[in-house]
């Protein structure tokens, strides 16, 4: 592609494609989505899946291609554990995941459950290990080389996710993760920055640390307390995260998670990554997956929200121009094929108002209307 920032479909910087932007990038050659949706997702205050809810939405997360899909953590009820019995049972294409904390009977859980790998957690910092779980380090240490290794007994493609990792003294950090990939067992790691508190710079300097260190594939989870989730899950695929953990439309507690739209979109038009994924279905899936929620789609955003004015058209001497939007189209919606996107409320409404203020229904001081939704 000879101008992969304009294409028929988007039109983005081509200072993304500079060579001396990019010469330190370092991309897995298989990046892979992990939706964790049905576990971290449904911790959004006041969102619950019912059983037939989740295999519901595990079958729209398989036919939109996402690589991996997080059932749910078996151990925390029978439902839980039904539901991510169904969807292990379903055959799909994407492979189905458990999470459990580090307790061996918990694996057994999610290996009996049908799953094919596990997530397991286990805080990284003094602070959560002391008051979250009420354990001592040693304690926790223990635990995870003992759960690490009945996952692999088991089985099971094992991920050692460690909460709160950012929150963690580095050395410390890397000492620990050392010590149970080499005394347990660990298939690839997760860097969980639970609480979204870190840099895109600081996240990639600590995955690159991790690499050098473990040689295991890393992963990385990030929240979007400070907005940058996005920018921080990138960041670390640009040093070799070979996994991005997801949900759909950044479900998930306090500020969410990072959304996959985003992160999909970014690598494609951004970066010139294609992971994969069906992006004319993203849009469909994020209403189906709210809509279960009960959560209303967000209004303004870079893809599923209801507000498309970020793509908005602006008009110049020479013709059109597109001001800042990422998709190349004649008309905001008229690409729906390739985004995904029904219709755009926010155009059409704009330009009713425009038609309304030519023709002299409006006063000059007077504002568009509002719509509902
Ligand atoms: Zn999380």
């Amino acid at each position: 592609m000879d101008q992969p920032w304009k294409t028929d479909k988007w039109y983005v910087s081509p200072f993304c494609f500079l060579p001396e932007v990019r010469k330190n990038y370092n991309f897995a050659p298989n990046i892979r989505i992990h939706d964790v949706t049905l576990r971290d997702g449904e911790q959004q205050t006041a969102v619950v899946f019912r059983r037939e809810e989740k295999v519901a939405i595990a079958r729209k997360l398989d036919a939109l291609g996402v690589h991996r899909i997080e059932a749910g953590m078996p151990a925390v009820s029978d439902q839980d554990k039904a539901a991510i019995q169904d969807i292990a049972a379903l055959g799909l294409t994407s492979e189905v995941f458990g999470f459990a904390r580090c307790i061996p009977d918990e694996i057994k859980v999610v290996k009996a459950a049908g799953c094919k790998g596990v997530v397991i957690e286990i805080p990284a910092s003094d602070h959560l290990i002391r008051n979250a779980y009420g354990w001592t380090v040693d304690r926790a240490m223990k635990s995870s080389i003992d759960a690490t290794l009945a996952a692999k007994e088991a089985g099971l493609y094992t991920v050692f996710f460690t909460i709160d990792a950012t929150r963690t003294e580095l050395n410390r950090f890397l000492e620990i993760v050392e010590q149970v990939a080499t005394e347990g067992h660990m298939d690839a790691l997760t860097i969980a920055d639970s609480m979204g508190g870190c840099t895109p710079d600081a996240v990639r300097h600590v995955v690159k640390k991790v690499i050098e260190r473990l040689k295991k594939p890393v992963e990385i989870h990030c929240h979007q307390d400070f907005g940058l989730g996005v920018a921080n899950t990138i960041s670390a695929l640009t040093a070799g995260a070979s996994v991005a953990q997801t949900t759909v439309t950044g479900l998930g507690e306090r500020a969410g998670n990072v959304p996959m739209e985003d992160v999909v979109m970014s690598l494609l038009c951004l970066y010139g990554i294609d992971v994969g994924i069906h992006t004319e279905k993203l849009c469909e899936t994020s209403r189906f997956v709210l809509d279960l929620a009960r959560v209303s789609v967000p209004r303004t955003g870079p893809l599923s929200a209801t507000s498309c004015t970020r793509w908005s058209r602006a008009s110049s001497p020479g013709g059109s121009v597109w001001r800042a939007g990422i998709i190349r189209s004649s008309s905001c919606p008229s690409r729906r094929s390739w985004s995904g996107r029904n219709r755009c409320r926010s155009c059409s409404g704009r330009t009713a108002a425009r038609r309304q203020s030519r023709s002299g229904a409006r006063s000059s001081a007077s504002r568009p209307p509002r719509r509902s939704g």
